[in-house]
């Protein structure tokens, strides 16, 4: 937990504060945009939340924070991990996306989400293993498939999959030694329909088998191969790829943003920064000047 004798002077006065364990993952500044902002190479509390709704936020983010670097809140911490999962805000009830929280270091903070769906639920990366966190997660019926992005989001792929029983999905590109038992491999770089309602997108750029997943024609999941820009104590704007995070190849993500533009989505929920809505005309247009501009990039 965080520790008072370690909190960054660059904390506003008040009970909530960041200390210097923080990684800057960047978590808490899409979870509670109004009161996080950044300083150097960490965030800070730059305003102590005045209302319910903002500290809501803040305790998500405590909670969130995968080094356990914000402070305060007291007795109401537990409580807000208890709210986890978290049905995300905008999306329908009985469409059931619900972020995890609980965000873990061996993936550089990076979020999970829960598709809570009739024919089987779906944990798309792996967050930080918790047991309360699972049992909740399994009153809500559980994990059948863990969706694994990349390879940079399967840490706790092994414990998450042993307590429900999960079919683990990992493009073979990406599989290395350490989940080498991944029960579904994925070859090839053609869509694959996995039900009715669930459609996998092999989109090899950032990492060499990075997939996304489309679920209901509607919630794009991207891991680290498409984000949307986050404005500081604003609403997220335009669709961005990660052109200092390629590790495998520029241009095949440039081709594998291209052919996304072909999916019908109106949701981006990626594993940094926040989720975002566009129309579905309008997250097109988005995507077409983005797949121009990184044309533009001459990277190897
Ligand atoms: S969530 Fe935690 S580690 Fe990530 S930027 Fe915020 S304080 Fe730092």
């Amino acid at each position: 937990m965080a520790k008072t004798s370690r909190r960054l002077e660059c904390n506003v006065a008040g009970d909530f504060f960041v200390d210097d364990s923080c990684i800057d993952c960047g978590a808490c500044r899409w979870l509670a945009p109004q009161s996080f902002d950044r300083e150097g190479e960490y965030a800070f509390v730059a305003h102590q939340p005045d209302d319910a709704v903002q500290t809501d936020a803040v305790l998500a983010a405590l909670v969130a924070c995968p080094v356990g670097a914000i402070g305060g809140g007291g007795r109401q911490v537990a409580e807000a991990a208890r709210r986890f999962p978290l049905l995300w805000p905008g999306v329908p009830a009985g469409h059931g996306v619900y972020a995890v929280g609980f965000h873990s270091r061996d993936t550089f903070g990076a979020a999970s989400w829960l598709i809570v769906r009739p024919g089987g639920n779906v944990l798309v990366d792996c967050p930080r293993y918790d047991g309360h966190l699972a049992d909740r997660i399994d009153r809500l019926g559980g994990v059948h498939t863990l969706f694994l992005t990349h390879r940079d989001d399967v840490a706790g792929h092994e414990r998450w999959a042993d307590r429900f029983g999960a079919e683990r999905i990992l493009h073979a590109g990406d599989v290395a030694d350490g989940t080498a038992m991944v029960e579904r491999p994925i070859h090839g770089t053609d869509p694959i329909d996995l039900a009715d309602d669930l459609r996998l997108l092999p989109v090899p750029g950032h990492t060499e088998g990075h997939l996304c997943l489309l679920y209901r024609d509607r919630y794009l999941f991207t891991g680290d191969h498409l984000a949307f820009a986050n404005v500081p104590h604003g609403q997220p704007t335009g669709l961005i790829a990660f052109d200092r995070f390629c590790w495998y190849d520029w241009r095949e993500q440039t081709a594998s943003m291209a052919r996304l533009a072909e999916q019908p989505f109106e949701w981006v929920f990626p594993g940094h920064g926040a989720p975002g809505y566009l129309s579905g005309e309008a997250m097109r247009a988005d995507l077409v000047r983005l797949v121009a501009w990184m044309a533009t990039r001459n990277l190897a």
